[in-house]
């Protein structure tokens, strides 16, 4: 039986290359109470196959929704934990994944959260790991760190379902509380800051991706609420709106469109 707090963690596939890791992965799933795949992009994918190796599994199979892109297949996510076997160059909000278990059923419980794997010959790219509010290292040896595709699904899943046995009972949120930024708000404001810092130069002597990547890290250390990645989403485009305004003297001439400007932050 499923636990309800199991039902909004979303298991992500990203390019699998192997039918038989996809079967391992569902039935790693079914048998730790997850029931939601999505798939990027699958190299290969065929029910009768798949439901061959991993009994039972029909209906997951049947459910598991198809993407073209990340970015679409976690849209909706009000977290998404990325998964590898080490941490790369870029310093990321790394822990293991005994620790995040907990802090992922947490937020599961305000909204679908992404558990998200990468493909087997080169895992997560940094792109990938860019849309990850944090990624879970499962400890290994050292010397052979990378594990099998449906293996580290399971014990990941595995992790989650032992936690979600002795979840505590949600903490109480003041009134203005407006739940978690979902991982498109978190873009929204991500661009809208990017835009700032652009029309200050801030980039002059800096690799944008690699500031937007430390930003990144740091905001979603943060784990902002819906308000509060409107509040910085708002400061972007205010500080590129007043660029814009000032050297064209209150007229765009590139012809362009006024962008929606900065939503409503609500704190009035
Ligand atoms: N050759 C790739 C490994 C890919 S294994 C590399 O070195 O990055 C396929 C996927 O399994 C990874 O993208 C990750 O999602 C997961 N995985 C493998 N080993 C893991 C580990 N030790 N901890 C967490 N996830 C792991």
């Amino acid at each position: 039986m499923t636990d309800p707090s199991l039902s909004n963690v979303i298991v992500v596939l990203d390019e699998p290359q192997n039918l038989v890791n996809i079967a391992g992965v569902i039935r790693a799933m079914k048998n730790m109470g997850l029931s939601r795949l999505r798939v990027v992009k699958p190299a290969e994918w065929d029910p009768w196959r798949i439901t061959g190796i991993a009994h039972r599994s029909e209906e997951l199979v049947e459910n598991t929704d198809h993407f073209l892109s990340l970015e679409a297949a976690l849209e909706d996510c009000v977290m998404v934990l990325g998964t590898s076997a080490r941490p790369r160059e870029a310093q990321r909000n790394y822990d293991w994944a005994r620790a995040w278990a907990p802090r992922l059923l947490k937020r599961a419980a305000q909204g679908p959260v992404a558990l998200l794997f990468g493909r087997e010959d080169r895992g997560l790219s940094n792109q990938a790991l860019d849309l990850c509010d944090g990624v879970a290292i499962i400890p290994t040896d050292s010397d052979y760190s990378s594990l099998n595709l449906a293996q580290a699904c399971l014990i990941l899943a595995y992790e989650i379902f032992l936690s979600a046995q002795g979840e505590a009972p949600e903490l109480p949120r003041g009134k203005r509380y407006t739940g978690p930024a979902s991982r498109g708000e978190m873009e929204h404001m991500f661009q809208a800051l990017e835009e700032g810092m652009e029309r200050v130069d801030f980039f002059s002597a800096r690799t944008p991706e690699s500031v937007m990547r430390v930003i990144r890290t740091l905001l979603s250390r943060a784990e902002p609420d819906r308000q509060e990645a409107g509040l910085m989403a708002a400061l972007g485009f205010e500080v590129r709106n007043q660029v814009d305004r000032l050297t064209h003297d209150g007229s765009r001439s590139d012809g362009g469109e006024e962008e929606t400007g900065p939503p409503d932050h609500g704190l009035d």
